[in-house]
């Protein structure tokens, strides 16, 4: 897998968009603190601002690399995961680093109603590699748009969400979509023809 990971999701500095406590202590510890590790993932930062979520052992397809429980907010932020089109959960714990790919090996499993993730494997993953998911999986119209360069053959370059996809596109997710985006896609092809 490419190193090149270009997207951002969380950077060092964050927005103080809460004024809770706790939220903001965590997330202002250093990316690569034991805290953001289990023994299948660990956070490696790469470049000032810039870090990742990276597999501490090698990952079988479908197995779950981790599941917490986050913060949830009614409008999305750059380091949100969409629950709903009005729930958004920032999450802690070190997966809030996994980055974007276009041809991802992890795919988050969303609740609608508990701010409750899992991170699953949708291929196997081997030791040190970087763990990533589609952002257009889980974010319909995204708050942050971004350019990707992943450098994978299908990557889709400019990255906003799955509102944004052509149907091509959202036949080769179609697996890993989220239930509210899977949803808003259904909504999205039966009004617009
Ligand atoms: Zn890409």
């Amino acid at each position: 897998m490419t190193s090149l990971l270009s997207s951002l999701r969380r950077p060092l500095t964050r927005r103080a968009f809460s004024t809770n406590k706790n939220v903001l202590a965590l997330r202002n510890i250093d990316p690569a603190s034991p805290e953001n590790s289990t023994d299948t993932y660990f956070v490696r930062t790469l470049s000032p601002g810039y870090s990742s979520c990276i597999a501490a052992k090698d990952l079988k397809a479908g197995e779950v690399i981790g599941t917490t429980v986050g913060t949830v907010y009614s409008t999305p932020t750059r380091f949100t995961i969409q629950m709903t089109l009005d729930k958004h959960v920032e999450i802690f714990g070190g997966m809030q680093y996994a980055n974007h790919h276009c041809n991802p090996n992890a795919s988050f499993i969303m609740s609608e109603s508990e701010p409750q993730v899992s991170l699953v494997a949708i291929k196997p993953i081997a030791k040190g590699d970087h763990i990533t998911f589609d952002y257009n999986t889980t974010e319909w119209d995204m708050d942050e748009k971004f350019t990707c360069n992943c450098g994978d053959a299908a990557c889709r370059g400019d990255i906003q969400g799955a509102k944004h996809m052509h149907d091509a596109q959202v036949l080769r997710l179609l697996p890993h979509f989220s239930s509210s985006v899977m949803r808003s896609l259904l909504k999205h092809k039966l009004v617009q023809g």
